[in-house]
Protein backbone atom coordinates (compact mmCIF):
# COMPACT_ATOMS: atom_id res chain seq x y z
CA UNK A 1 0.00 0.00 0.00
CA UNK A 2 1.09 3.59 -0.84
CA UNK A 3 -0.13 6.54 0.91
CA UNK A 4 -0.20 9.88 -0.98
CA UNK A 5 -1.39 13.32 -0.54
CA UNK A 6 -1.51 13.75 -4.29
CA UNK A 7 -5.12 13.81 -6.16
CA UNK A 8 -5.52 10.58 -8.20
CA UNK A 9 -6.66 10.64 -11.71
CA UNK A 10 -8.09 7.66 -13.47
CA UNK A 11 -6.76 7.82 -17.04
CA UNK A 12 -5.35 9.94 -19.77
CA UNK A 13 -7.85 11.85 -21.94
CA UNK A 14 -9.21 14.95 -22.47
CA UNK A 15 -10.78 15.28 -19.00
CA UNK A 16 -8.28 13.92 -17.20
CA UNK A 17 -5.70 16.42 -18.75
CA UNK A 18 -7.69 19.31 -18.52
CA UNK A 19 -8.56 18.64 -14.59
CA UNK A 20 -5.30 18.22 -13.74
CA UNK A 21 -4.69 21.36 -15.23
CA UNK A 22 -7.25 22.74 -13.55
CA UNK A 23 -5.93 21.47 -9.75
CA UNK A 24 -2.23 22.62 -10.73
CA UNK A 25 -0.78 24.01 -7.91
CA UNK A 26 -2.50 21.00 -6.35
CA UNK A 27 -0.20 17.74 -6.80
CA UNK A 28 -1.66 15.04 -8.74
CA UNK A 29 -1.16 11.66 -10.28
CA UNK A 30 -2.58 10.62 -12.85
CA UNK A 31 -2.97 7.05 -13.99
CA UNK A 32 -2.13 6.50 -17.92
CA UNK A 33 -2.24 2.66 -19.20
CA UNK A 34 -0.23 4.08 -22.20
CA UNK A 35 2.11 6.64 -23.28
CA UNK A 36 0.17 10.17 -22.60
CA UNK A 37 -2.51 10.80 -24.50
CA UNK A 38 -2.10 7.18 -26.44
CA UNK A 39 -5.81 4.99 -26.00
CA UNK A 40 -8.17 8.00 -25.54
CA UNK A 41 -11.26 8.62 -27.75
CA UNK A 42 -10.38 12.55 -27.01
CA UNK A 43 -7.49 12.51 -29.64
CA UNK A 44 -9.66 10.31 -31.98
CA UNK A 45 -12.69 12.98 -32.38
CA UNK A 46 -12.74 14.39 -35.66
CA UNK A 47 -15.72 16.68 -35.69
CA UNK A 48 -14.71 19.14 -32.89
CA UNK A 49 -16.27 20.93 -29.75
CA UNK A 50 -19.59 22.49 -29.56
CA UNK A 51 -19.86 25.96 -28.29
CA UNK A 52 -21.99 29.13 -29.25
CA UNK A 53 -19.12 31.06 -30.69
CA UNK A 54 -21.41 33.09 -33.43
CA UNK A 55 -23.09 36.17 -33.32
CA UNK A 56 -25.59 35.02 -34.66
CA UNK A 57 -25.64 31.86 -31.98
CA UNK A 58 -26.46 31.33 -28.55
CA UNK A 59 -26.11 29.23 -25.71
CA UNK A 60 -29.92 29.08 -25.31
CA UNK A 61 -30.18 27.63 -28.49
CA UNK A 62 -27.64 25.45 -27.81
CA UNK A 63 -29.34 23.99 -24.90
CA UNK A 64 -32.49 23.93 -26.64
CA UNK A 65 -30.95 21.89 -29.62
CA UNK A 66 -29.27 19.66 -26.67
CA UNK A 67 -32.59 18.99 -25.12
CA UNK A 68 -34.45 18.27 -28.14
CA UNK A 69 -31.89 15.74 -29.52
CA UNK A 70 -31.87 13.88 -25.66
CA UNK A 71 -35.59 13.09 -26.31
CA UNK A 72 -37.02 14.12 -23.22
CA UNK A 73 -34.55 12.79 -20.40
CA UNK A 74 -31.94 15.70 -20.54
CA UNK A 75 -31.92 17.49 -17.44
CA UNK A 76 -32.27 21.04 -18.53
CA UNK A 77 -30.24 22.53 -15.52
CA UNK A 78 -27.68 20.97 -16.52
CA UNK A 79 -27.59 21.41 -20.37
CA UNK A 80 -28.26 25.69 -19.47
CA UNK A 81 -25.51 25.18 -17.40
CA UNK A 82 -22.68 23.69 -19.72
CA UNK A 83 -23.78 25.53 -23.03
CA UNK A 84 -23.05 28.64 -20.93
CA UNK A 85 -19.56 28.21 -20.11
CA UNK A 86 -18.67 26.66 -23.60
CA UNK A 87 -17.96 29.66 -25.07
CA UNK A 88 -15.13 30.37 -21.80
CA UNK A 89 -13.97 26.86 -22.90
CA UNK A 90 -12.95 27.16 -26.24
CA UNK A 91 -11.58 30.58 -25.51
CA UNK A 92 -9.20 29.08 -22.97
CA UNK A 93 -8.25 26.27 -25.47
CA UNK A 94 -7.28 28.75 -27.68
CA UNK A 95 -5.24 30.97 -25.08
CA UNK A 96 -3.18 27.53 -24.20
CA UNK A 97 -2.37 26.86 -28.14
CA UNK A 98 -5.28 25.43 -29.82
CA UNK A 99 -5.12 25.76 -33.42
CA UNK A 100 -8.54 26.17 -34.25
CA UNK A 101 -9.61 27.05 -37.84
CA UNK A 102 -10.30 30.62 -38.49
CA UNK A 103 -11.44 32.64 -41.00
CA UNK A 104 -10.14 35.79 -42.15
CA UNK A 105 -11.78 38.23 -39.78
CA UNK A 106 -10.09 35.60 -37.11
CA UNK A 107 -13.55 34.55 -36.44
CA UNK A 108 -13.96 30.41 -35.49
CA UNK A 109 -14.77 28.50 -38.63
CA UNK A 110 -17.95 26.53 -37.35
CA UNK A 111 -18.82 22.99 -38.94
CA UNK A 112 -22.76 22.03 -38.43
CA UNK A 113 -23.31 18.66 -37.29
CA UNK A 114 -26.41 16.85 -37.13
CA UNK A 115 -29.46 18.06 -34.97
CA UNK A 116 -27.92 21.51 -34.62
CA UNK A 117 -30.19 24.08 -35.77
CA UNK A 118 -26.83 26.58 -36.47
CA UNK A 119 -23.29 25.42 -37.69
CA UNK A 120 -21.41 25.07 -34.05
CA UNK A 121 -18.55 22.75 -33.98
CA UNK A 122 -15.14 24.20 -33.63
CA UNK A 123 -12.51 22.78 -35.41
CA UNK A 124 -8.85 21.78 -36.42
CA UNK A 125 -7.78 21.63 -39.55
CA UNK A 126 -11.39 20.18 -41.01
CA UNK A 127 -10.87 16.68 -38.83
CA UNK A 128 -8.29 16.81 -36.66
CA UNK A 129 -9.71 18.51 -33.16
CA UNK A 130 -9.24 15.82 -30.68
CA UNK A 131 -5.59 15.06 -31.83
CA UNK A 132 -4.79 19.24 -31.66
CA UNK A 133 -6.44 19.69 -28.62
CA UNK A 134 -4.95 16.63 -27.00
CA UNK A 135 -1.51 17.90 -28.02
CA UNK A 136 -1.56 21.43 -26.76
CA UNK A 137 -3.09 19.32 -23.35
CA UNK A 138 -0.38 17.31 -22.91
CA UNK A 139 2.11 20.20 -23.77
CA UNK A 140 0.79 22.05 -20.51
CA UNK A 141 0.80 19.51 -18.63
CA UNK A 142 4.48 18.12 -19.03
CA UNK A 143 5.45 21.62 -18.39
CA UNK A 144 2.68 21.62 -14.77
CA UNK A 145 5.65 20.55 -12.13
CA UNK A 146 2.41 19.22 -9.79
CA UNK A 147 1.30 16.76 -12.24
CA UNK A 148 2.92 13.16 -11.82
CA UNK A 149 1.68 10.73 -14.46
CA UNK A 150 2.36 7.00 -13.96
CA UNK A 151 2.28 5.41 -17.65
CA UNK A 152 1.91 1.85 -18.59
CA UNK A 153 -0.62 1.55 -15.29
CA UNK A 154 -4.00 1.25 -15.06
CA UNK A 155 -7.04 1.10 -12.41
CA UNK A 156 -8.46 -2.16 -11.54
CA UNK A 157 -10.56 -1.56 -8.32
CA UNK A 158 -11.81 0.97 -5.90
CA UNK A 159 -10.80 0.69 -2.25
CA UNK A 160 -14.01 1.66 -0.07
CA UNK A 161 -14.68 2.64 3.80
CA UNK A 162 -18.75 2.11 3.77
CA UNK A 163 -20.04 5.09 1.18
CA UNK A 164 -16.13 6.56 0.85
CA UNK A 165 -13.54 6.17 -1.26
CA UNK A 166 -10.30 5.65 0.29
CA UNK A 167 -7.76 4.85 -2.68
CA UNK A 168 -7.71 2.93 -6.13
CA UNK A 169 -5.71 -0.72 -6.68
CA UNK A 170 -3.57 -0.58 -10.01
CA UNK A 171 -1.87 -2.82 -12.02
CA UNK A 172 0.84 -2.48 -14.71
CA UNK A 173 -0.95 -2.71 -18.53
CA UNK A 174 1.97 -3.72 -19.96
CA UNK A 175 2.34 -7.37 -18.76
CA UNK A 176 0.51 -8.89 -16.47
CA UNK A 177 1.25 -7.76 -12.74
CA UNK A 178 -0.07 -8.01 -9.26
CA UNK A 179 -2.12 -4.63 -7.95
CA UNK A 180 -0.94 -2.22 -5.40
CA UNK A 181 -3.36 -0.16 -3.59
CA UNK A 182 -2.64 3.59 -3.46
CA UNK A 183 -4.60 5.62 -0.74
CA UNK A 184 -5.40 9.15 -1.32
CA UNK A 185 -7.90 11.96 -0.15
CA UNK A 186 -9.51 12.06 -3.57
CA UNK A 187 -10.36 9.94 -6.77
CA UNK A 188 -11.15 11.61 -10.02
CA UNK A 189 -12.24 9.25 -12.75
CA UNK A 190 -12.04 10.01 -15.83
CA UNK A 191 -11.79 6.69 -17.47
CA UNK A 192 -13.87 7.26 -20.75
CA UNK A 193 -16.53 5.27 -22.10
CA UNK A 194 -18.20 1.97 -22.69
CA UNK A 195 -17.99 1.84 -26.87
CA UNK A 196 -15.20 -0.88 -27.17
CA UNK A 197 -17.51 -3.44 -25.27
CA UNK A 198 -19.04 -4.14 -28.70
CA UNK A 199 -17.63 -5.55 -31.17
CA UNK A 200 -18.51 -2.94 -34.04
CA UNK A 201 -17.12 0.27 -32.32
CA UNK A 202 -15.74 3.37 -33.09
CA UNK A 203 -13.52 3.48 -29.72
CA UNK A 204 -9.91 2.89 -28.67
CA UNK A 205 -9.46 -0.99 -27.95
CA UNK A 206 -8.75 0.09 -23.88
CA UNK A 207 -12.12 2.12 -23.85
CA UNK A 208 -14.25 -0.98 -22.42
CA UNK A 209 -16.74 0.49 -19.68
CA UNK A 210 -13.31 -0.69 -17.23
CA UNK A 211 -13.72 2.58 -14.91
CA UNK A 212 -17.36 2.49 -14.83
CA UNK A 213 -17.77 -0.71 -13.78
CA UNK A 214 -15.15 -0.38 -11.23
CA UNK A 215 -17.60 2.35 -9.66
CA UNK A 216 -20.53 0.27 -10.13
CA UNK A 217 -18.68 -2.64 -8.17
CA UNK A 218 -17.97 -0.47 -4.96
CA UNK A 219 -21.09 0.67 -5.02
CA UNK A 220 -21.52 3.73 -7.25
CA UNK A 221 -24.72 4.91 -8.62
CA UNK A 222 -25.55 4.68 -11.62
CA UNK A 223 -27.33 6.67 -14.75
CA UNK A 224 -28.73 5.88 -17.91
CA UNK A 225 -26.68 2.74 -18.34
CA UNK A 226 -28.78 1.70 -21.69
CA UNK A 227 -28.60 4.54 -23.58
CA UNK A 228 -25.82 4.01 -26.30
CA UNK A 229 -24.93 6.47 -29.33
CA UNK A 230 -24.30 3.93 -32.10
CA UNK A 231 -22.44 6.04 -35.00
CA UNK A 232 -24.05 6.09 -37.93
CA UNK A 233 -21.10 6.25 -40.28
CA UNK A 234 -18.08 3.91 -39.54
CA UNK A 235 -16.12 2.97 -42.36
CA UNK A 236 -16.97 -0.47 -43.19
CA UNK A 237 -13.73 -2.43 -44.39
CA UNK A 238 -13.13 -5.32 -42.05
CA UNK A 239 -11.28 -3.31 -38.83
CA UNK A 240 -11.33 -3.15 -35.21
CA UNK A 241 -11.93 -0.89 -34.14
CA UNK A 242 -13.88 0.73 -37.22
CA UNK A 243 -12.84 4.02 -37.87
CA UNK A 244 -15.28 7.24 -38.32
CA UNK A 245 -15.86 8.92 -41.02
CA UNK A 246 -16.99 12.20 -39.34
CA UNK A 247 -20.44 13.65 -39.13
CA UNK A 248 -19.41 16.86 -40.59
CA UNK A 249 -19.07 15.10 -43.96
CA UNK A 250 -22.85 15.37 -43.55
CA UNK A 251 -22.85 18.34 -42.35
CA UNK A 252 -20.99 19.77 -45.83
CA UNK A 253 -23.78 17.83 -47.48
CA UNK A 254 -22.26 14.40 -48.12
CA UNK A 255 -25.26 11.96 -48.89
CA UNK A 256 -26.10 8.31 -48.01
CA UNK A 257 -26.69 5.85 -50.83
CA UNK A 258 -27.42 2.54 -51.20
CA UNK A 259 -25.80 0.03 -53.88
CA UNK A 260 -29.03 1.04 -55.92
CA UNK A 261 -27.46 5.00 -55.77
CA UNK A 262 -30.96 5.52 -54.01
CA UNK A 263 -30.35 8.63 -51.20
CA UNK A 264 -32.58 6.22 -48.73
CA UNK A 265 -32.64 9.29 -46.02
CA UNK A 266 -34.86 11.51 -47.94
CA UNK A 267 -37.76 9.20 -47.08
CA UNK A 268 -36.76 8.76 -43.44
CA UNK A 269 -36.51 11.80 -42.29
CA UNK A 270 -36.99 15.71 -43.03
CA UNK A 271 -33.57 16.60 -42.30
CA UNK A 272 -32.48 13.37 -44.07
CA UNK A 273 -28.78 13.16 -43.30
CA UNK A 274 -28.77 15.55 -40.67
CA UNK A 275 -31.09 13.82 -39.20
CA UNK A 276 -30.71 12.77 -35.20
CA UNK A 277 -28.27 10.07 -34.76
CA UNK A 278 -30.31 6.95 -33.89
CA UNK A 279 -32.72 7.64 -36.55
CA UNK A 280 -29.79 7.73 -39.26
CA UNK A 281 -27.99 5.07 -37.69
CA UNK A 282 -30.93 2.73 -37.47
CA UNK A 283 -31.74 3.72 -41.23
CA UNK A 284 -28.41 2.37 -42.13
CA UNK A 285 -28.36 -0.26 -39.91
CA UNK A 286 -31.49 -1.62 -41.93
CA UNK A 287 -30.27 -1.15 -45.53
CA UNK A 288 -27.16 -3.42 -44.37
CA UNK A 289 -29.67 -6.19 -43.08
CA UNK A 290 -31.39 -6.02 -46.53
CA UNK A 291 -27.86 -6.31 -48.05
CA UNK A 292 -28.14 -2.80 -49.49
CA UNK A 293 -24.97 -1.72 -48.75
CA UNK A 294 -25.73 1.77 -47.25
CA UNK A 295 -22.84 4.30 -48.27
CA UNK A 296 -21.88 7.77 -47.68
CA UNK A 297 -21.13 9.59 -51.32
CA UNK A 298 -18.85 12.71 -50.77
CA UNK A 299 -18.61 13.27 -54.47
CA UNK A 300 -20.72 15.89 -55.32
CA UNK A 301 -20.46 17.70 -52.15
CA UNK A 302 -16.54 17.73 -51.76
CA UNK A 303 -14.98 16.77 -54.99
CA UNK A 304 -10.84 16.50 -54.08
CA UNK A 305 -11.66 18.56 -51.22
CA UNK A 306 -12.49 15.60 -49.24
CA UNK A 307 -8.56 14.65 -49.77
CA UNK A 308 -7.61 18.25 -47.98
CA UNK A 309 -10.12 19.19 -45.72
CA UNK A 310 -10.40 15.65 -44.16
CA UNK A 311 -7.16 14.17 -43.46
CA UNK A 312 -8.10 11.04 -41.06
CA UNK A 313 -10.93 10.32 -43.78
CA UNK A 314 -8.15 10.66 -46.78
CA UNK A 315 -5.71 8.32 -44.76
CA UNK A 316 -8.17 5.83 -44.08
CA UNK A 317 -9.64 5.58 -47.66
CA UNK A 318 -6.17 5.17 -49.10
CA UNK A 319 -5.68 2.35 -46.07
CA UNK A 320 -8.80 0.90 -47.19
CA UNK A 321 -7.78 1.40 -51.65
CA UNK A 322 -10.84 3.37 -51.71
CA UNK A 323 -10.44 7.18 -53.83
CA UNK A 324 -13.39 9.35 -52.14
CA UNK A 325 -13.01 11.67 -55.21
CA UNK A 326 -14.21 8.89 -57.45
CA UNK A 327 -16.06 6.92 -55.58
CA UNK A 328 -18.73 6.33 -52.49
CA UNK A 329 -17.71 5.32 -48.58
CA UNK A 330 -18.96 1.84 -47.49
CA UNK A 331 -20.42 2.23 -44.17
CA UNK A 332 -21.78 0.41 -41.15
CA UNK A 333 -23.55 1.30 -37.78
CA UNK A 334 -20.58 1.03 -34.88
CA UNK A 335 -21.12 1.97 -31.14
CA UNK A 336 -19.83 4.83 -30.32
CA UNK A 337 -20.99 6.76 -27.49
CA UNK A 338 -22.39 5.81 -23.87
CA UNK A 339 -24.58 8.19 -22.70
CA UNK A 340 -24.80 6.31 -19.78
CA UNK A 341 -22.15 5.96 -16.51
CA UNK A 342 -21.53 7.00 -12.89
CA UNK A 343 -24.01 9.32 -11.95
CA UNK A 344 -22.79 13.09 -10.84
CA UNK A 345 -23.79 16.18 -10.09
CA UNK A 346 -22.97 19.11 -11.37
CA UNK A 347 -20.21 19.42 -9.55
CA UNK A 348 -18.70 16.05 -10.60
CA UNK A 349 -19.46 14.15 -7.77
CA UNK A 350 -20.76 10.78 -7.37
CA UNK A 351 -22.73 9.22 -4.75
CA UNK A 352 -19.40 8.12 -2.89
CA UNK A 353 -17.97 10.30 -0.72
CA UNK A 354 -14.25 11.62 -2.19
CA UNK A 355 -15.09 10.46 -5.67
CA UNK A 356 -15.02 12.39 -8.29
CA UNK A 357 -16.10 12.00 -12.14
CA UNK A 358 -16.14 13.55 -15.24
CA UNK A 359 -15.92 12.79 -19.37
CA UNK A 360 -17.58 9.95 -20.95
CA UNK A 361 -16.93 7.66 -17.83
CA UNK A 362 -20.32 9.90 -16.04
CA UNK A 363 -23.83 10.17 -16.78
CA UNK A 364 -24.57 13.77 -15.81
CA UNK A 365 -28.18 14.27 -17.76
CA UNK A 366 -26.63 16.46 -20.09
CA UNK A 367 -26.95 13.89 -23.04
CA UNK A 368 -30.18 12.32 -21.83
CA UNK A 369 -31.17 9.50 -24.55
CA UNK A 370 -28.97 10.93 -27.64
CA UNK A 371 -26.24 12.92 -27.19
CA UNK A 372 -26.11 16.07 -29.65
CA UNK A 373 -23.27 15.60 -31.55
CA UNK A 374 -19.80 17.21 -30.41
CA UNK A 375 -20.84 17.94 -26.79
CA UNK A 376 -19.15 14.97 -25.57
CA UNK A 377 -15.83 16.69 -25.57
CA UNK A 378 -17.30 19.80 -24.20
CA UNK A 379 -19.16 17.98 -21.16
CA UNK A 380 -15.37 16.40 -20.71
CA UNK A 381 -14.27 20.27 -20.39
CA UNK A 382 -16.96 21.31 -18.44
CA UNK A 383 -16.98 18.64 -15.60
CA UNK A 384 -13.43 18.46 -15.77
CA UNK A 385 -13.39 21.86 -14.39
CA UNK A 386 -16.41 21.92 -12.40
CA UNK A 387 -14.86 18.51 -10.60
CA UNK A 388 -11.22 20.42 -9.92
CA UNK A 389 -13.02 23.24 -8.30
CA UNK A 390 -14.94 21.43 -6.23
CA UNK A 391 -11.87 18.87 -5.48
CA UNK A 392 -10.43 22.07 -4.47
CA UNK A 393 -12.46 22.84 -1.64
CA UNK A 394 -12.77 19.45 -0.02
CA UNK A 395 -9.25 18.69 0.07
CA UNK A 396 -6.58 20.79 1.39
CA UNK A 397 -3.75 22.34 -0.43
CA UNK A 398 -0.55 20.07 0.29
CA UNK A 399 2.77 19.18 -0.53
CA UNK A 400 3.36 15.36 -2.17
CA UNK A 401 6.22 13.57 -2.94
CA UNK A 402 6.31 11.88 -6.14
CA UNK A 403 4.40 8.40 -5.84
CA UNK A 404 7.41 5.40 -6.54
CA UNK A 405 5.33 2.28 -7.61
CA UNK A 406 6.65 -0.98 -8.69
CA UNK A 407 3.93 -3.89 -9.36
CA UNK A 408 4.30 -7.24 -8.09
CA UNK A 409 4.57 -10.50 -9.38
CA UNK A 410 1.22 -12.39 -10.53
CA UNK A 411 -2.03 -11.23 -11.91
CA UNK A 412 -3.11 -11.66 -15.76
CA UNK A 413 -4.84 -10.26 -18.81
CA UNK A 414 -8.30 -10.69 -19.26
CA UNK A 415 -9.32 -13.64 -21.52
CA UNK A 416 -8.97 -12.57 -24.97
CA UNK A 417 -11.62 -15.04 -26.30
CA UNK A 418 -14.07 -14.03 -23.36
CA UNK A 419 -13.97 -10.56 -24.14
CA UNK A 420 -14.53 -11.79 -27.96
CA UNK A 421 -17.49 -13.45 -27.00
CA UNK A 422 -18.48 -10.67 -24.84
CA UNK A 423 -18.19 -8.01 -27.60
CA UNK A 424 -19.83 -10.19 -30.09
CA UNK A 425 -22.86 -10.38 -27.17
CA UNK A 426 -23.05 -6.56 -27.07
CA UNK A 427 -23.28 -6.29 -30.58
CA UNK A 428 -25.79 -8.97 -31.34
CA UNK A 429 -28.10 -8.53 -28.47
CA UNK A 430 -27.63 -4.87 -26.95
CA UNK A 431 -27.08 -3.16 -29.76
CA UNK A 432 -29.11 -0.13 -32.32
CA UNK A 433 -32.18 -2.88 -32.21
CA UNK A 434 -32.98 -4.61 -29.03
CA UNK A 435 -35.79 -7.50 -28.10
CA UNK A 436 -36.41 -8.86 -24.69
CA UNK A 437 -35.61 -12.05 -25.85
CA UNK A 438 -32.28 -10.85 -26.85
CA UNK A 439 -31.73 -8.86 -23.89
CA UNK A 440 -32.18 -11.52 -22.14
CA UNK A 441 -29.84 -14.33 -24.06
CA UNK A 442 -26.79 -11.56 -23.59
CA UNK A 443 -27.49 -11.41 -19.99
CA UNK A 444 -27.06 -15.06 -19.65
CA UNK A 445 -23.82 -15.05 -21.59
CA UNK A 446 -23.03 -12.54 -19.33
CA UNK A 447 -23.19 -14.14 -16.26
CA UNK A 448 -21.81 -17.45 -17.40
CA UNK A 449 -18.82 -15.45 -18.58
CA UNK A 450 -18.16 -13.54 -15.40
CA UNK A 451 -18.44 -16.81 -13.79
CA UNK A 452 -15.59 -18.54 -15.44
CA UNK A 453 -13.57 -15.28 -14.65
CA UNK A 454 -14.51 -14.60 -11.47
CA UNK A 455 -10.84 -13.90 -10.10
CA UNK A 456 -9.87 -11.28 -13.13
CA UNK A 457 -10.55 -7.77 -11.86
CA UNK A 458 -10.70 -6.03 -14.97
CA UNK A 459 -12.67 -8.22 -16.68
CA UNK A 460 -15.36 -7.87 -14.28
CA UNK A 461 -15.38 -4.30 -14.89
CA UNK A 462 -16.42 -4.96 -18.25
CA UNK A 463 -19.24 -7.68 -17.32
CA UNK A 464 -20.66 -5.19 -14.53
CA UNK A 465 -20.93 -2.26 -16.97
CA UNK A 466 -22.38 -4.55 -19.82
CA UNK A 467 -24.25 -5.91 -17.36
CA UNK A 468 -26.04 -2.36 -16.41
CA UNK A 469 -26.47 -2.18 -20.47
CA UNK A 470 -28.40 -5.08 -20.82
CA UNK A 471 -30.66 -4.93 -17.74
CA UNK A 472 -31.57 -1.47 -18.25
CA UNK A 473 -32.17 -2.12 -21.51
CA UNK A 474 -34.55 -4.81 -20.60
CA UNK A 475 -36.34 -3.00 -18.02
CA UNK A 476 -36.78 -0.18 -20.39
CA UNK A 477 -39.90 -1.20 -22.05
CA UNK A 478 -40.27 1.60 -24.99
CA UNK A 479 -37.96 3.17 -27.58
CA UNK A 480 -36.49 6.25 -27.00
CA UNK A 481 -33.19 8.04 -28.40
CA UNK A 482 -30.36 6.06 -28.30
CA UNK A 483 -32.34 2.67 -27.26
CA UNK A 484 -34.78 0.93 -29.41
CA UNK A 485 -36.70 -1.82 -28.58
CA UNK A 486 -38.28 -3.59 -31.52
CA UNK A 487 -40.93 -5.38 -29.38
CA UNK A 488 -41.42 -1.69 -27.96
CA UNK A 489 -41.22 0.46 -31.01
CA UNK A 490 -42.64 3.34 -29.35
CA UNK A 491 -42.02 5.81 -26.45
CA UNK A 492 -43.92 5.66 -23.26
CA UNK A 493 -44.56 9.17 -22.20
CA UNK A 494 -44.55 7.45 -18.50
CA UNK A 495 -40.96 6.41 -19.20
CA UNK A 496 -39.55 10.09 -20.00
CA UNK A 497 -37.12 10.08 -17.02
CA UNK A 498 -33.43 9.32 -16.15
CA UNK A 499 -32.72 5.31 -15.26
CA UNK A 500 -30.88 5.54 -11.42
CA UNK A 501 -29.95 2.04 -10.36
CA UNK A 502 -27.26 0.09 -8.60
CA UNK A 503 -25.47 -2.42 -9.87
CA UNK A 504 -27.07 -4.95 -7.14
CA UNK A 505 -30.04 -3.94 -8.92
CA UNK A 506 -29.05 -4.70 -12.36
CA UNK A 507 -27.63 -7.77 -10.78
CA UNK A 508 -30.84 -8.91 -9.26
CA UNK A 509 -32.78 -8.71 -12.94
CA UNK A 510 -29.90 -10.69 -14.17
CA UNK A 511 -30.94 -13.21 -11.35
CA UNK A 512 -34.28 -13.03 -12.51
CA UNK A 513 -33.92 -13.96 -15.92
CA UNK A 514 -31.17 -17.19 -15.07
CA UNK A 515 -33.98 -18.34 -12.71
CA UNK A 516 -36.31 -18.07 -15.60
CA UNK A 517 -34.31 -19.76 -17.74
CA UNK A 518 -33.78 -23.01 -15.15
C1 LIG B 1 -13.69 8.20 -33.19
C2 LIG B 1 -14.36 9.16 -32.25
C3 LIG B 1 -14.69 10.44 -32.67
C4 LIG B 1 -15.30 11.33 -31.80
N1 LIG B 1 -15.57 12.61 -32.23
C5 LIG B 1 -16.07 13.50 -31.33
C6 LIG B 1 -16.22 14.87 -31.71
O1 LIG B 1 -15.90 15.27 -32.82
N2 LIG B 1 -16.72 15.72 -30.78
C7 LIG B 1 -17.09 15.31 -29.53
O2 LIG B 1 -17.54 16.13 -28.73
N3 LIG B 1 -16.93 14.03 -29.15
C8 LIG B 1 -16.42 13.12 -30.02
N4 LIG B 1 -16.24 11.83 -29.62
C9 LIG B 1 -16.51 11.49 -28.23
C10 LIG B 1 -15.38 12.05 -27.36
O3 LIG B 1 -14.16 11.85 -28.02
C11 LIG B 1 -15.34 11.40 -25.99
O4 LIG B 1 -16.59 11.40 -25.40
C12 LIG B 1 -14.37 12.13 -25.09
O5 LIG B 1 -13.12 12.22 -25.73
C13 LIG B 1 -14.24 11.44 -23.77
O6 LIG B 1 -13.17 12.00 -23.07
P1 LIG B 1 -12.72 11.31 -21.72
O7 LIG B 1 -11.57 12.10 -21.21
O8 LIG B 1 -13.88 11.09 -20.86
O9 LIG B 1 -12.26 9.83 -22.18
P2 LIG B 1 -11.11 9.35 -23.15
O10 LIG B 1 -10.57 10.41 -23.98
O11 LIG B 1 -11.61 8.11 -23.82
O12 LIG B 1 -9.96 8.94 -22.14
C14 LIG B 1 -10.13 7.87 -21.26
C15 LIG B 1 -8.79 7.56 -20.66
O13 LIG B 1 -8.96 6.58 -19.64
C16 LIG B 1 -7.99 5.57 -19.82
N5 LIG B 1 -8.46 4.34 -19.19
C17 LIG B 1 -9.38 3.44 -19.62
N6 LIG B 1 -9.49 2.45 -18.73
C18 LIG B 1 -8.65 2.73 -17.71
C19 LIG B 1 -8.32 2.09 -16.49
N7 LIG B 1 -8.88 0.93 -16.14
N8 LIG B 1 -7.41 2.68 -15.69
C20 LIG B 1 -6.82 3.85 -16.04
N9 LIG B 1 -7.09 4.50 -17.18
C21 LIG B 1 -8.00 3.94 -17.99
C22 LIG B 1 -7.79 5.50 -21.31
O14 LIG B 1 -6.58 4.86 -21.63
C23 LIG B 1 -7.79 6.98 -21.64
O15 LIG B 1 -6.54 7.55 -21.37
C24 LIG B 1 -15.63 10.92 -30.49
C25 LIG B 1 -15.30 9.62 -30.07
C26 LIG B 1 -14.67 8.75 -30.93
C27 LIG B 1 -14.32 7.37 -30.46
Amino acid sequence: MIRTERIVIVGAGLGALYAALELAPRPVLMISPEALGDGASSAWAQGGVAAAMAASDSPEAHAADTVSAGAGTVDADVAAMVTRVARDHILDLTSLGTPFDRDAEGGYVMSREAAHSAARVVRVQGDQAGRQIMETLIAALRATPSAQVIEGALATRLETDGDRVTGVWIASSRAPSGEVLIEAPAVLLAGGGSGGLYAHTTNPPRIRGQVIGMAARAGAQMADPEFVQFHPTSFDIGEDPAPLATEALRGEGATLINRHGTRFMLDVHPDAELAPRDIVARAIFAETQAGNRPMLDTRAALGAEVLTQFPSVAETCARAGIDPVNAPIPVAVAAHYHMGGIAADQAGRSSLRNLWVCGEASSTGLHGANRLASNGLLEALVYARNAAADIATTVPLAEAAPVPVAFPEGGQDPDPEAVAELRRTMTDHVGVRRTAEGLETALRTIARLEAAHADDPSFLNMTATATLIAAAALAREESRGGHWRDDFPDPNPAMAHRTLLHLSEALALRMSVLNEAQ
